[in-house]
């Protein structure tokens, strides 16, 4: 496993690379849910990238870049086992230089959900990802339906931008209580952590109605707001019940959809999702 930080050296080490080419990328402190997506790009390539990092542009002026947890080190141990070929860890220097100008827009895609509550987020997620395509040149790029709607926005940026990739989006890897597993939730304190399992309790409760024939989206999404209530530490931003493909809400569920939350549990915000079809 080489880490590599310039892109010269990126762009030498992936000359050497043999056969399909894997790209999962992070934001590094990595979890299970990333090595999962590990473990399947080196079941389906030949050889496995994995870059590393902690892309200030789609973080809010008010957001957690400063305090994102990061350690290289940890993240490196985790990997050695997994037969990762590349890691290419950049600053921010290097994929922003001074000077820097251009920006990659998904439109419509972008703006409900996660889009309303952070205006230039997905802008700075389809500028990175572009960039790594651009520099690693992968046959297949691994994403997680933890991040429905970023996984729905780039599907739709390979398709506009005909790149040669292939998208693969892995299941959500869960805590034994249900809680999606997440960087983020290194930031959840005493009660907070207990507390959050009530996110995939609400969306469960949803789709079990929605198993027994519920097909009207405000019933559902009212099964998870009544359940939220129910966890005073947990604050609502927004419950969706959207088209899977279109992320537009829907009246009544038909073909595949989404429901999808993002709370605040204390200080600490959190999304998660599950799909019915
Ligand atoms: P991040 O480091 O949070 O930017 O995540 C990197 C990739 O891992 C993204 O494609 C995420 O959707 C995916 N991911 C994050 N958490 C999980 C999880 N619990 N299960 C599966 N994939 C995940």
């Amino acid at each position: 496993m080489k880490t590599i930080t310039t892109l010269s050296d990126l762009r030498a080490a992936r000359q050497l690379l043999h056969g399909s080419v894997g790209l999962v990328p992070t934001m590094g402190y990595l979890h299970e849910g990333h090595l999962s997506l590990i473990r399947r790009a080196k079941m389906e390539c030949e050889s496995v990238v994995v870059s590393i990092f902690v892309n200030p542009s789609q973080f809010g002026a008010n957001e957690d870049l400063s305090k994102y947890p990061r350690d290289l080190k940890r993240d490196l141990n985790l990997m050695e086992p997994l037969g990762v070929d590349l890691v290419w860890n950049p600053t921010a220097e290097i994929v922003y230089p001074a000077g820097y100008q251009t920006w990659v827009e998904v439109e419509s895609l972008t703006r409900p959900l996660e889009g309303a509550i952070r205006p230039a987020h997905f802008r700075g997620v389809t500028t990175i990802v572009t960039k790594l395509f651009n520099a690693v040149q992968p046959h297949k790029a691994y994403f997680g339906q933890k991040d429905a709607q970023q996984a729905a926005v780039i599907q739709q940026m390979i398709r506009d931008l005909n790149f040669p990739i292939e998208m693969e989006i892995c299941p959500t890897t869960r805590e034994a209580d249900g809680l999606a597993m997440s960087s983020r939730n290194q930031y959840l304190q005493g009660a907070d952590r207990p507390a959050a399992a009530i996110l995939f309790k609400a969306l469960s409760a949803a789709k079990s109605a929605y198993a027994g024939g519920e097909r009207n989206a405000k019933n559902l999404r009212n099964i998870v707001q009544e359940t939220l209530a129910t966890e005073p530490r947990v604050q609502v931003q927004y419950v969706s019940c959207a088209d899977y493909h279109t992320l537009s809400e829907l009246d009544t569920v038909r073909g595949k959809s989404l429901l999808s939350l993002a709370v605040m549990v204390g200080k600490t915000r959190l999304i998660d999702n599950v799909t019915l079809e």
